[in-house]
């Protein structure tokens, strides 16, 4: 845990959040600014900065990650479609450095993103 995360603190219970889905490895909460009807954060426990700080080794985490996020847009009723995304860096738009990927939903989304 790095002690002057957000993340890691919504993770440890110390910042109270509503949880949506949560295991050994990973913790999904509501995003506090929605950009769409739908718009949860699924976070791994762990610490890392971004996704370009893991490892081909964190391969499996990563991976379920996907898969939970999967999972929650069955339990919202998202069958029409819906986003991830995994903002990385200055370039990728990433303003909370604890990886993390975004659940969006409820809304046809346009391409390219901004
Ligand atoms: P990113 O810009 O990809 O790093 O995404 C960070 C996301 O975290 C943004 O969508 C914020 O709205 C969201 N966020 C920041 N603080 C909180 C919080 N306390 N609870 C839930 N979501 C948050
Ligand atoms: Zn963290």
């Amino acid at each position: 845990m790095a002690s002057d995360c957000l993340f890691c603190k919504i993770a440890s219970g110390a910042i109270p959040v509503t949880r949506l889905y949560e295991d050994e490895q990973l913790l999904a909460f509501p995003d506090i600014n929605p950009q769409a009807p739908v718009h949860i954060l699924v976070i791994p426990r762990q610490h890392f900065a971004s996704l370009a700080h893991t490892a081909p080794e964190d391969a499996g985490l990563i991976g379920h990650l996907l898969a939970a996020a999967a999972e929650i847009a069955r339990q919202q009723n998202l069958a029409k479609g819906y986003r991830l995304v995994i903002n990385t860096g200055n370039d990728g738009g990433q303003t909370v450095e604890h990886l993390h990927v975004h659940l969006l939903g409820g809304r046809h989304m346009g391409w390219p993103p901004g």
